[in-house]
């Protein structure tokens, strides 16, 4: 069985260059203006033998803000049904907002192994604010930057080791 691996997050975090690193691919429109990446956007990758399937979602329009189940781009619910494990994607340079805590109880309901993503840590062994990240109530934090590549390889290594 190929596990599935939803990406998941408010628009502009690095959900898209998260996929393309993982999927080695250029599908997935990433763009500077956020929120492009509207519809559940597949790709597949390996890490060693081990392939799985990586969903791209366009996260919760920033427009339909009146509570998260509204915001909630049904794609991405139902990204998150069909998954195995979701990596909640948040911006360790703008850190968490209030969007981020919606979603993250969203996703602690969900049921699914979620794995709180701390995106754009580019210098490697920076360490981050982790005291409002823990906030979230999702455990310790994989610090990651998708644009260098830092910590993704353990991130996926954790994922697929525990499903
Ligand atoms: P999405 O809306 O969550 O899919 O985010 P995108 O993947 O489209 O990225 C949004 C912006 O963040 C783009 O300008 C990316 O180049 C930038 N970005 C993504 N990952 C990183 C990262 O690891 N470090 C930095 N500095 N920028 C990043
Ligand atoms: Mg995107």
């Amino acid at each position: 069985m190929t596990a599935i691996i939803a990406l998941v997050g408010r628009p502009n975090v690095g959900k898209s260059t998260l996929f393309n690193r993982l999927t080695k691919s250029r599908n997935a429109l990433v763009a500077d203006m956020p929120g492009l990446t509207r519809d559940r956007h597949y790709g597949v990758g390996k890490m060693g033998e081990r392939p799985y399937l990586v969903v791209d979602t366009g996260g919760f329009e920033p427009e339909q803000r009146e509570g998260l189940i509204a915001a909630m781009a049904d794609q991405t619910r139902q990204a998150i049904a069909e998954s195995d494990a979701v990596c909640f994607v948040v911006d360790a340079k703008e850190g968490i907002s209030s969007q981020d805590e919606e979603i993250a109880q969203v996703l602690r309901r969900s049921g699914k192994p979620i794995y709180l993503v701390l995106n754009k840590m580019d210098v490697k062994g920076a360490v981050a604010e982790m005291g409002e990240f823990h906030r979230l109530g999702l455990g310790q934090p994989y610090t990651i930057s998708a644009a260098h590549g830092h910590g993704v390889a353990p991130l996926m290594d954790a994922i697929l080791e525990a499903l």
